[in-house]
């Protein structure tokens, strides 16, 4: 049995650097960047007007006031898109809007709310209010100049860093490659939904949970059909599933029992078992096995088992396969709201609530099979052997939606 920081530590180097592909922009939401992104252009990328209003010259407003404002002659307009062509000259002003191009000669803009046309000449403007030089304009490169870090490679892709990227005239971005993760489930006793159960069957639910737990981490599932308990059928399909997948995770079939057929068949299968039981619960009899460059993930059979050690195990390798640098669930902070204890000999990963205002709560009944509690449950809590802590501790929870 083997600690979970040494399973990772063997796990993630030992998968093969991301193979690079190129994505339009807009396909590559969450997608792990293969290289550094620089921009190419300052943004904004001309000084321009931050406001509805009037392209100036500051020194010529000096002295406005509502009592006394200074007129001054429109000299043209530009709107977003279409510069004006001449110059500002001192006295002259020119019609701009939110985006247009400042035009030279000007060196501030004032508000069209401080302003008024003339009554009986419109091409003569009233300014009520001085301006400092640059007011209201927003200046080249003030956001970002040419050659700044936009992403960092092994970043994801957000939908913020991809607006960025656009506006910064990206239409395609360098990312990992996403794993095709075969997914099956043994056991004898499961049936599909739909199917009428006979005595001691059961409804199989960890290809429904995995699904999407291998999709939010940039996995693309090949789900398998249920797989019963014998060496030859779960040999068999392995075997079918390695010639497609680059992954494979299953559920089921790796303790200690005589129905358990997973380690026997993967190896039947030419793989070999690099390493078997984590010293975490839910979750001890993972298997982890490796035929060339694929990787064999044996989640325990357990619903709540499957899940966590999924998270714990699977997660941080369909990341790091894509080039991800951060591979572990995000930790959020939160205070106990009731004490909670672990009185086992392995680090126990407990499901709880946080609540929006950061209060932590038991998500329930802590046994392995027991899935109400994980459904009512957002976070993990690692919870060391042997330790109570007391209701208002400091707690760190592992969430993963
Ligand atoms: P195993 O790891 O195969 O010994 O299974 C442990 C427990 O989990 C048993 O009670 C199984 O019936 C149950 N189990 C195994 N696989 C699944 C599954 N895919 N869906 C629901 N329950 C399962
Ligand atoms: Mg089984």
């Amino acid at each position: 049995m083997i600690e979970l920081e040494e399973a990772l530590a063997r796990i993630l180097p030992a998968l093969p650097a991301a193979a690079v592909e190129r994505v339009p922009l807009g396909a590559a939401h969450r997608r792990f960047l293969a290289e550094t992104q620089r921009s190419s252009i300052d943004l904004p990328r001309f000084d321009n007007s931050a406001m509805d209003g009037y392209a100036v010259r500051s020194a010529d407003l000096a002295r406005a006031s509502a009592d006394s404002p200074v007129k001054l002659r429109l000299a043209g307009r530009a709107v977003a898109g279409s510069p004006f062509a001449g110059s500002v000259a001192p006295g002259h002003c020119v019609r701009l809007f939110t985006g247009s191009v400042l035009p030279a000669g000007a060196d501030s803009v004032v508000m069209q709310e401080d302003t008024r046309v003339a009554p009986e000449t419109p091409e003569e403007i009233l300014v009520l209010e001085p301006t400092r030089p640059w007011e209201h304009v927003r200046l080249t490169g003030e956001d970002v100049k040419r050659g700044d870090l936009l992403i960092e490679q092994g970043h994801p892709l957000t939908a913020a860093r991809a607006g960025l990227l656009a506006a910064t005239g990206v239409a395609e971005v360098p990312v990992g490659k996403r794993p095709v993760v075969g997914l099956l489930s043994t056991g004898t006793e499961l049936r599909e939904a739909g199917e009428t159960l006979g005595p001691g069957q059961i409804f199989e639910s960890n290809r429904a949970a995995l699904i999407p737990l291998i999709e939010q981490a940039g996995g693309l599932v090949q789900s398998y059909p249920l797989v019963m308990d014998s060496l030859a059928a779960t040999r068999a399909a392995i075997e079918q599933a390695l010639a497609h997948c680059d992954l494979l995770v299953t559920s089921g079939g790796v303790s200690v029992g005589e129905t358990d057929f997973v380690r026997d068949a993967f190896v039947a299968a030419g793989g070999r078992l690099e390493f078997w039981k984590v010293a975490i619960k839910p979750g001890r009899p993972f298997v982890w096995g490796r035929r060339a460059n694929q990787f064999l993930f044996g989640l325990p059979g357990n619903p709540v088992s499957a899940f966590v050690t999924f998270l714990m195990l699977v997660r941080p390798a369909l990341l790091r396969w894509q080039g991800a640098t951060e591979t572990n669930l995000a930790l959020y902070p939160g205070v106990l709201a009731e004490p909670l204890s672990n009185p086992g000999n392995r680090r126990h990963f407990l499901r709880v609530r946080v609540e929006p205002d950061g209060r932590v709560f038991s998500a329930g009944v802590q046994a392995s099979h027991a899935l109400s509690s994980l459904g009512s449950a957002n976070g993990l809590l690692d919870l060391p052997p042997d330790s109570t802590l007391a209701a208002g501790s400091p707690v760190k929870v592992s969430r993963w939606d």
